[in-house]
């Protein structure tokens, strides 16, 4: 496995945001928190790009077809990315305006192949992925808060010793 890199988690946001406008759409508009002061990180930013990537994905997923009450692509809502210290750690803080998620589903969530999208839409292995690539970041720590409206992925990485 390749080497922790000194990583600028802003810029891989960004950069993944712009990726993904396309799918974001003109009628979910994106706000960016972040807390500009925070130091860079040791990481591995090809993974965590993947991480952004996925819950980027899931929030516009979730805004564009569910609020809709319909399968069809109208919806329109709010994703939020904010950045802040929490401790000795960094939190990034995806948060979308959808539908929410259904208390009976929440514990199969993170479960390989778990998926309520139609076939050809979701693989299910978004969160089983996110979550061993968050973990695998020297104790870091993936998870989900949500009610209808407000739904919050939160990562948190280690800001580590070397650059504090
Ligand atoms: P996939 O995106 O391929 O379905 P994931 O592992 O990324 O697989 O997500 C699993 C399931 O979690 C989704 O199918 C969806 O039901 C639910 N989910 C994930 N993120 C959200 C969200 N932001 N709002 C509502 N439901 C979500
Ligand atoms: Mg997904």
């Amino acid at each position: 496995r390749a080497p922790y890199q000194l990583t600028d988690v802003h810029e891989l946001l960004d950069s993944t945001l712009q990726m993904l406008s396309p799918r974001l759409g003109a009628r979910i508009d994106v706000v960016r928190d972040y807390d500009r002061a925070l130091p860079r990180i040791l990481a591995h930013p090809g993974e965590l790009n993947q991480v952004w990537t996925n819950l980027v994905d899931n929030a516009a997923w979730a805004m564009r077809h569910a609020n809709t009450g319909t399968s069809t692509d109208h919806g329109t809502g709010t994703l939020t990315v904010r950045t802040a210290r929490d401790g000795d750690r960094l939190l990034v803080e995806f948060r979308d305006t959808g539908p929410g998620i259904p208390p009976e589903i929440r514990d199969r969530l993170f479960d390989p192949f778990f998926t309520t999208k139609p076939v050809g839409e979701g693989t299910g292995l978004g969160l089983d992925i996110s979550w061993r690539i968050v973990v695998d970041h020297h104790g870091g720590d993936l998870r989900v808060d949500s009610v209808p409206g407000d739904t919050r992925f939160q990562v948190r990485l280690p800001l580590g010793p070397a650059d504090p």
